[in-house]
């Protein structure tokens, strides 16, 4: 799957903000190479899945906000 390694380059060193918070979390990848972002404020954990919804989470971070 090469949209895998297209998309690790765009989110390193990404950040989204908290929908909650609107704190900016850093967008972390986990050992099955699927990004994910914790909130540290309140706790609040967001797991990105599919195949579409990596393709918008790096949509999102490249816009700025
Ligand atoms: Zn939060």
């Amino acid at each position: 799957m090469n949209y895998l390694n297209s998309y690790l380059e765009i989110l390193e060193d990404s950040s989204i903000p908290c929908p909650l918070c609107q704190i900016e979390l850093d967008v972390r990848i986990d050992k099955n190479k699927k990004p994910y972002m914790v909130c540290d404020e309140c706790q609040a954990q967001f797991f990105i899945r599919g195949e579409k919804g990596i393709e918008r989470l790096c949509e999102f971070v490249d816009r700025p906000w």
